[in-house]
């Protein structure tokens, strides 16, 4: 017997339907190129969305298709969020700081029919138009006035599109199922896979992002994305902000720690969303200038360890929590939050400190599970590592196109490629990538703790752990080190430092002084990169 009640499906357009009647008024704050600020709101969002969806039926584009973005966060490219995906059209979020080549490579495999893009990219757009022929239509955010001159494409302005495009249009009954946006790994080892999401699995994480465990989101919250739009759907973001009716601030390509400062402070940001790096950059930037961010309650750390410098000067100085969370491409990106359980809240303040600087624990809709060497299930104590695999509601069940093959076990696992604990209270620890492990005697030596150790010198602005062969061992840790600018620190210095901080065998066989750290696109420090590069530093 079925249950009596109403059934509708679960579509991204019911979201923006939903801001712009109950929270129509309800600002997005965008910092665009040259600097202005620039004011709209749901409302006028959402008949925007559909200007665009209308723009995009009109030239053919239809239900699959897929439309790319190369775009900074700005509330133009919220609106292809909308009428790209509301349209029944798949959104492909294209990061500008992949490779070239890469770029060229995920619009051919995506097949993008049209890519719709920030001025100022441009470049990258005339330089790999030989290599991307699926697209027809080259569309610039920006009005007539603000075209950029292409001697080699043609290119159409999207307000001409906005204002070219009927108001009638009337958001199409999909099925949830249907693939909504589209964003490729950023694949540091071969070519980038694609992760194709659904409406059905984006609503259900926003849902879940936006409950109390997770960023505890609401109407009285104004959020600021300083992680890109294009990175894992913004991680939810997007989603999430229309659907409690919060204000959204968007950095645009402004992401200089004065230009971060100044919106975070004037828009009274309360809830801000970013890599460590960025949060390292503001705090190290707001000591220099004496100043702190009253109205920012809290602030979601994730894509890379929280460094428990950035946890302590975020509560000390400006009153803020930090809520690291992990996730990647795949889970679209949320897989735990480190939000405390209430066993967890009555530890004593530093235990409990150290215990939120965990990756966190699964909301419900994901499971993990932390495996031993022989694939059994490892014991909930905190110290034995593993291989981490996840699956749910809003986890991938495969590659774009088939890319890369089966990918689930046969129960469903997905393979993180990540190294983890967990413990008893349900919280799970990160200590690596599989292929950051670092494999001394036999024995795995997390470089994040080494890292988060060596980060928490006061004259260190950037850590990495890698492993190095080792005639004895295999591979011993290797520690390279960017010191904060104007900092002297020596060899001795940082390895007395880190002597208290773990057991004696991590201690890291030689320390390297760097002034620059490689870096992925997507903000991560290069180690395969290191790696290559110190491989034989202790032969
Ligand atoms: P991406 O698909 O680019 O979002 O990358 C996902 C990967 O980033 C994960 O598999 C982890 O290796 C890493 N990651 C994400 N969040 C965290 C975190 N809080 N701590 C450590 N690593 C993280």
């Amino acid at each position: 017997m079925h249950g009596l009640m109403q059934d509708h499906p679960l579509l991204i357009s019911t979201l923006i339907r939903h801001a712009a009647e109950n929270h129509g008024r309800r600002e997005v704050v965008s910092r665009l190129g040259d600097g202005s600020i620039h004011r709209t709101d749901y409302a006028t969002i959402e008949q925007r969305a559909r200007r665009l969806a209308r723009a995009l039926e009109s030239r053919g584009i239809r239900s699959g298709d897929r439309v790319a973005t190369l775009a900074w966060n700005t509330y133009r490219h919220v609106e292809c969020f909308y009428g790209v995906s509301g349209h029944g059209a798949v959104l492909h979020t294209v990061n500008p700081r992949l490779f070239h080549e890469q770029i060229a490579y995920i619009i051919r495999h995506a097949e993008d029919r049209v890519l719709v893009f920030d001025a100022d990219l441009l470049p990258i757009v005339e330089t790999i138009a030989p290599e991307i022929g699926c697209v027809e239509r080259f569309v610039v955010l920006c009005d007539r006035s603000g075209m950029p001159q292409s001697e080699r494409l043609k290119l159409e302005a999207y307000e001409d599109w906005i204002d070219g495009a009927d108001d009638d249009y009337t958001w199409p009954n999909l099925d949830e199922r249907a693939a909504s946006s589209l964003c490729y790994t950023s694949g540091t080892t071969g070519n980038p896979k694609g992760v194709l999401y659904s409406h059905r699995s984006t609503l259900i994480h926003a849902l879940s992002a936006s409950q109390a465990d997770g960023f505890s989101l609401s109407g009285l919250d104004a959020v600021m994305p300083i992680a890109p739009l294009f990175h894992a759907n913004g991680w939810s973001l997007p989603y999430a902000c229309p659907m409690v009716g919060a204000k959204m601030v968007l950095p645009g390509h402004h992401m200089d720690a004065g230009s971060l400062f100044e919106l975070l402070s004037t828009e009274g940001v309360s809830f801000a969303v970013g890599v460590p790096t960025i949060w390292t950059m503001l705090l190290t930037y707001m000591s220099e200038q004496g100043a702190t961010l009253p109205n920012l309650g809290r602030c979601l750390v994730a894509g890379t360890a929280l460094p428990p410098a950035v946890q302590k000067s975020l509560k000390d100085v400006h009153g803020a929590i930090a809520i690291h969370a992990w996730g990647m491409t795949e889970t679209s990106p949320i897989g735990t939050v480190g939000t405390p359980t209430a066993e967890v809240d009555t530890l004593p303040e530093v235990e409990r400190a150290v215990q939120l600087l965990k990756q966190g624990r699964v909301p419900y809709g994901v499971e993990i599970q932390v495996r031993d060497s022989q694939g059994g299930i490892a014991p909930r104590d905190g110290e034995t590592f593993g291989p981490l695999w996840v699956r749910g509601s809003w986890v991938a069940s495969g590659y774009f196109k088939g890319e890369g093959g089966a990918v689930l076990d046969a129960d469903g696992w997905f393979p993180t490629g990540d190294v983890a604990t967990w413990d008893r209270y349900g919280y799970m620890k990160i200590t690596d990538r599989t292929k950051d492990v670092i494999k001394s005697g036999g024995e795995w030596i997390s470089s994040i703790d080494v890292e988060n150790a060596a980060m928490s010198h006061p004259k260190v602005a950037l850590a990495a752990a890698v492993s190095a062969f080792h005639p004895k061992w295999d591979e011993r840790p290797v520690l390279v080190i960017v010191p904060k600018a104007g900092q002297q620190l020596t060899r001795e210095e940082l390895l007395e430092f880190l002597t208290p901080l773990m057991a004696k065998w991590w201690l890291p066989d030689d320390v390297v002084f760097v002034s620059e750290m490689p870096m992925t696109a997507t903000g991560k420090i290069l180690k395969a990169k290191l790696r290559e590069q110190y491989w034989h530093r202790l032969a």
